[in-house]
């Protein structure tokens, strides 16, 4: 799957809001947020009414980009979610957060959601003991995360672990930091979800 290239903190200035896509940069005062705290763009500083339909789409777009999806792979997401019994807002935001990246980097194992899916493009995690090299993988309730024998790989995860240790765990994940092993306990709920979403906005923008 596609993914976004460009500046990254363009991304949090043009949401006003911290999305933390920089690893440990996010925490200090070179963050650009914290330096720069209006829109990117020439334009971009002028006063304009937001509609209602802008304030749906920046929630949607907000989402996007804090999981690392575009457009096309949103799309497929939010059918899955529709199609999933139970609440579509939630659904949506526990399909984003079972993704293989979002597991790897809430288990302390990588230094930014794009570390992560670093990573395990180069074909350095297994799921229950098998290669995955899919950052969209769907992890299960069972499952196991670990990183591969390999010396460099395990060195990579070691210093991760290291620098996140202070990092609160979601409690549907138990992380081993020793040992470097993630097991997936649960399905995640509404509550595990750590950012500031307001997913009934985004559904009543979809649902169109
Ligand atoms: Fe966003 Fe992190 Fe850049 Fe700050 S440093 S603007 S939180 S990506």
């Amino acid at each position: 799957m596609a993914r976004y290239t460009g500046n990254k903190c363009k991304l949090c200035r043009r949401e006003g809001m911290k999305l933390f896509l920089k690893g440990q940069r996010c925490f200090t005062d070179k963050c650009a947020l914290a330096r720069r705290d209006y829109p990117p763009g020439v334009h971009a500083q002028k006063r304009t009414k937001v509609t209602e339909y802008g304030v749906r789409l920046r929630e949607k777009q907000k989402l996007k980009r804090i999981y690392g999806v575009l457009e096309r792979q949103f799309k497929l997401y939010f059918r899955e979610a529709e199609r999933l019994r139970g609440n579509t807002g939630e659904n949506l935001l526990m399909l984003l957060e079972r993704r293989l990246d979002n597991v790897v980097l809430s288990s302390g194992f990588a230094l930014s959601r794009n570390h992560a899916r670093q990573l395990i493009n180069h074909g350095h995690f297994r799921v229950n003991g098998r290669k995955v090299t899919i950052s969209s993988f769907q992890v299960r309730p069972g499952d196991v995360l670990e990183p591969t024998q390999r010396d460099g790989t395990k060195g990579i995860v070691a210093e991760a672990v290291e620098v996140n240790k202070s990092q609160p765990v979601p409690t549907w994940l138990e992380v081993n930091g020793e040992a470097m092993t993630s097991k997936i306990t649960g399905i995640p709920r509404r509550e595990d979800v750590p950012h500031p979403i307001q997913e009934q906005l985004i559904i009543e923008l979809c649902s169109k």
